[in-house]
């Protein structure tokens, strides 16, 4: 009993990591008996349809034949001729006879009723039997009605058939005087419809051929689909744990940074060892910008980036960034300048802006190595444009095509001991994207680069 639950338990588990297999039996078993359901139905159909058919046409048969052979009833040579006419004229019928009812005062025993004319040629006093016990048939249940046929369906070892009686008035006294008797085969229908459905179960079996070639192949796409999503998963994991460990890995740093900076303010230390500090903090520093661009990756690849927009004039923010790297880019000896004019309203978040921002211009300085950096800015009726310039390294035309891909970097001499992760300008143009900007390159090599960064103005 444990054992059969158990092997239950794993049959359930593996069917509930691999869906596709419900899928593929419920197609493997579901299609073959739509399709035979179809065809069993339609040759129902139409095998009822062809006996109503056949029905109708034996009905008006013995309304014709019925009169002729009541007005006819004492002539059996007439009765004959008419009867081997509509032999003629319908194949399918395989019995055509006229009897003569005996009453019981005429006989003893009333089982037979005498044939007065057939289709075929008549034995020396052939009777009919007028209960056949083994068909269940009797001629009593035509009644007494002239007017309406008795059908049954037998059959034989050449197929089925029908025999049907109508009852025969004598046309002055209004009384039952004979019946009239056909039989019409329906095996020639039923050979077609046999054939019919065989062709029907071929052109069935091979298009099921082919549906199940292609749920071979649809199966291995769920296969595919199915280990998507685990690797989709196993990249939400991985993507969680960069963004915990670059968050942790934030705190220490601070607290690396802040010790650095108390120990930089000592009096008392050597010119070497403030040097030394110096490049302790440059590497945290590096180290942060590298944590804040793994974070904002895994943020953006997980849609959780949010931004707070406002309608800004952002010549105030712009201006705050480029007073920030006046520093840096003295140091470098490049001059930088941002002339500042008022701006129409764009819709932002200005912290996003802001970052956008540090790294067009932080860029400009780190890749340009003498020369200057100009920011401008320029509007027309719908777009606001930020223009960042440098007289820097440009950048090849093949190089432009891949530069905003995540961890592209140029490789090359002028770029070798210029430290970076190649995340920024994808981050960039990620932001931008999002606050509904764009961005365009324009650079030649060993000449400089401008980066134009548009957004929407704010219409009132
Ligand atoms: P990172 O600066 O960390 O390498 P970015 O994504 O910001 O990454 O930039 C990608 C690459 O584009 C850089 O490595 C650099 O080669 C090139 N690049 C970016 N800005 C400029 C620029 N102003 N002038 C020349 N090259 C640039």
């Amino acid at each position: 009993m444990d054992k059969g639950s158990a092997i239950l338990r794993r049959g359930m588990y593996f069917v509930h990591d691999n869906p596709q297999i419900i899928y593929t039996l419920f197609l493997v078993i579901a299609i073959p008996v739509a399709f035979f359901w179809t065809n069993e139905r339609f040759a129902t159909l139409a095998r009822d349809s062809q006996d109503r058919l056949e029905y109708t046409k034996i009905s008006y048969l013995h309304d014709g034949l019925g009169l002729f052979v009541a007005e006819n009833f004492d002539d059996p040579k007439k009765l004959t001729q008419g009867l081997e006419k509509i032999a003629f004229e319908n194949k399918t019928m395989i019995a055509g006879k006229v009897l003569r009812k005996k009453t019981a005062s005429s006989t003893d025993e009333v089982r037979y009723y005498p044939v007065v004319a057939s289709m075929s040629p008549l034995d020396a006093g052939e009777e009919a039997i007028i209960f056949d016990q083994d068909s269940n048939f009797s001629f009593d249940r035509a009644s007494d009605d002239a007017h309406h046929s008795y059908f049954a369906e037998l059959l034989s070892a050449k197929g089925r058939y029908w025999r049907s009686v109508r009852a025969i008035m004598a046309t002055s006294t209004d009384e039952v005087v004979g019946y009239l008797l056909t039989e019409m085969s329906m095996s020639d229908a039923d050979n077609k419809f046999a054939s019919e459905k065989k062709n029907a179960y071929i052109i069935s079996f091979v298009i099921i051929l082919a549906i199940m070639v292609l749920l071979g192949r649809q199966a291995r796409i769920i296969d595919y689909a199915s280990l998507y999503q685990k690797l989709k998963d196993v990249d939400r994991m991985k993507d969680d744990f960069v963004s915990m460990a670059a968050h942790e890995l934030r705190s220490p740093l601070t607290v690396i940074r802040g010790y650095t900076e108390m120990i930089d303010e000592s009096e008392t230390l050597s010119p070497d060892a403030h040097k030394h500090l110096g490049n302790i903090d440059r590497a945290a520093v590096q180290l942060n910008t590298l944590i804040g661009d793994i974070l904002d990756v895994a943020k953006l690849q997980e849609g959780r980036l949010s931004f707070a927009y406002a309608d800004v004039d952002v010549s105030t923010e712009i201006e705050a960034v480029v007073t920030a790297f006046l520093r840096p880019a003295k140091d470098k000896g490049l001059t930088l300048n941002y002339e500042r004019t008022a701006l129409p309203l764009i819709s932002v978040d200005i912290g996003r802006f802001h970052q956008v921002m540090v790294n067009f211009i932080g860029n400009a300085i780190k890749y340009t190595p003498s020369g200057s950096v100009h920011v401008t800015t320029s509007a027309t009726e719908d777009t606001l444009s930020v223009r960042i310039s440098d007289t820097g390294m440009g950048i090849s035309a093949d190089d432009q095509k891949k530069l905003f891909q995540k961890f592209y970097r140029v490789k090359g001499a002028e770029t070798s001991g210029i430290t970076g992760t190649g995340l920024g300008l994808w981050i960039t143009q990620e932001i931008v994207k999002s606050m509904h900007g764009t961005i365009a390159v324009e650079s030649i090599k060993g000449k400089g680069t401008d980066f134009i960064v548009s957004f929407p103005i704010v219409k009132k």
